[in-house]
Formats: C-alpha cells, structure tokens, sequence
C-alpha cells in the first residue's frame, strides 16, 4: 500500500511516495518561487508528484491516497485553500486543481496540523489519542489532535497556539497583536533577543561565534555560547526557554494532551532544551500533583513529519 503526500512551503514544493509503515521511498522536489499564479505552483506540484511515483517505480495506480499539507487557512472538507498570504492564494479549490492535471484524488490540510499528524501516527506521538505538536521556527507552528483527529475549530482557523498572549502590551507579533507567544518563543525571536544580548554584552563569546558579524546570529548562537561557559549566552538561553515552558505550561493546563512534542530546528538542541521546560512546566502545572503527567518531548521526523501526515490525512475521513 503506498500514498503519496505533498508539502507546500514557501521555498520549496516537496512530493513523496510513502509506504504503509510510514517509510518515505521516492521524493521529488520543485521552487515554490512565489509569488506567481496558482495554476503555475499547482503545475509544479503535479509535476514533483508524478516525478516521485516515476521514482519509486510504481504506477499511478499503486497509489492509494494522497494528500498536500498547505499553508494558511485551509477548508478540508472542501479541500480548498482559503487564505495563504505567503502563497496570495484567496479561495483556490487546491484538490480539484491537482485532480486536474494528476488524476489523483488529494485531501487537503494545513501544514501544521499535516506535520502534527505525521508526527501522531509515526513519531513522537505514536500510541496516543491526545497530542500537540509545538513547531519553533520563523514563527511558532501547532497542531491539535484530540482522540485521534485534528482539532482545529468550526471554522478551521484553530489550533493557532503561537497567537496566544504570554506578555500582555508586550513585543509585536507578526499577526498585528502584541505579546503573541510567537513573538518569544520562535527562532526568529530567539534570534533577536540573541542580538540584543550581544549589543549589551561586547565581550560576550556570542561574537566571535558570529565571526563579529551580527548578521550571523542563528538560533544556535547562544547555545554555542552557553557551552562555553558564557554567561550572557547562558541569560539568553535561560530567559527563552522560560518563554518556551511557559506557553508549553499554558497548552497543558488547556488541553493535558498525553505528549506534547517540540519541532522545528531549535528541538535539535535535545535535553538542553526539553529538561529545563520540564522543570518549569513540573511547577506551573495544575495537574503537577497527578500522578500520570503530559510528557514533554522532541519531534522524531523533522521535515518528513508534514508529508507523512498530508499522505495519510485520508485516514480521517473514513
Ligand atoms: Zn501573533
């Protein structure tokens, strides 16, 4: 049994031919380029997906499902992606389009619930029912899953976890409010308050680790500079990851999801960043006194996540 699943990204369009144990087999890539009409991007997409079925060898129909994982605002049950500004795509019926030029029936999901469900059914979340996948990168990405099935409102705009409040009046957000989680806890944040340290602190390691060139930064840079015992990148680190617990904490307490697992390139930093949340998250905890507690833990497939679910979102509507 094999599926097929497509992420759409901002950069790049990325098909896979995934087997029934999650296994990716045959991968095509193609620009994303964007901005540039719809019917263009979706050519690429049907281009990468019928290159990754010539691929693995099979025919198209060995394929037994397949699914895109999209950016923005996306309608499933009628597999149209409403709004993606990144894209410009207002209201473009995406399944019907790849049917077109493919004939192959798409399902349709927003990319991060795709990855929160790649995630459920082959990663870190295997074996529960209820789950939440953090994503820190440009911005702060989640996905729901509650007994099984992707939570995300009766209008489908849910599971925005990173546009939660964590400082009220506090940082802009890129959504327009202020004081967003995002606005803390993302490696495009991690990334600023890194800078700003350094600006404060000139003989921090931070600068040579940069080679003196500030536009260096990456989300690693304080890390590196903790290892080495420097005390401006250790306060940069400290202060982040109370930032990340504390909306990890907040998740929790609203929905005490079995796991809840932590993606995105800062999740390569393992236990440095997972056992310090724990410690937080252990106090500000309403069910701390519980003996069964929500387990914290890194994400397992990285990019793969979001192709392995977007192939298996047919799952959910049977
Ligand atoms: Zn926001």
């Amino acid at each position: 049994m094999y599926r097929l699943g497509i992420d759409l990204g901002g950069t790049n369009i990325v098909a896979s031919v995934v087997d029934e144990n999650y296994n990716i087999i045959s991968t095509a890539k193609r620009l994303t380029d964007c901005p540039r009409p719809a019917d263009a991007i979706l050519d690429d997409m049907a281009d990468a997906a019928i290159e990754a079925i010539y691929n693995s060898g099979l025919k198209k129909e060995d394929i037994e499902a397949a699914g895109v994982g999209s950016p923005g605002a996306i309608d499933p049950q009628n597999r149209i992606v409403c709004y993606a500004n990144n894209l410009g795509f207002v209201n473009v019926p995406m399944a019907s389009m790849l049917k077109e030029r493919t004939g192959i029936d798409f399902y349709l999901e927003n990319d991060a619930n795709a990855a929160a469900y790649g995630e459920f059914i082959a990663g870190a979340g295997k074996g529960t029912k209820d789950f939440i996948m953090i994503t820190l990168g440009t911005g702060v990405g989640g996905g729901i899953i509650i007994d099984g099935k992707i939570y995300s409102g009766f209008n489908c705009a849910g599971g925005e976890l990173g546009h939660t409040v964590i400082a009220v009046d506090g940082e802009m957000c890129s959504c327009g409010r202020q004081g967003c989680w995002e606005a803390y806890a993302s490696a495009t944040a991690l990334i600023r308050q890194t800078k700003q340290a350094m600006i404060r602190y000139s003989d921090s390691v931070m600068w040579q680790l940069c080679e003196n060139d500030i536009n260096k930064v990456s989300g690693i840079t304080a890390f590196d500079a903790m290892r080495k015992g420097d005390l401006a990148g250790k306060s940069v680190v400290d202060n982040y990851v109370k930032y990340v617990a504390v909306g990890i904490a907040n998740n929790i307490n609203i929905f005490q999801p079995e796991i809840i697992c932590i993606g995105g390139g800062i999740s390569k930093e393992g236990d440095t960043l997972i056992k310090p949340i724990e410690e937080y998250v252990n106090g500000d905890n309403y069910a701390r006194n519980i003996p069964s507690k929500a387990k914290i833990k890194t994400a397992l497939l990285g990019n793969d996540a979001g192709i392995i679910g977007a192939a298996n979102i047919c799952d959910l509507y049977k």
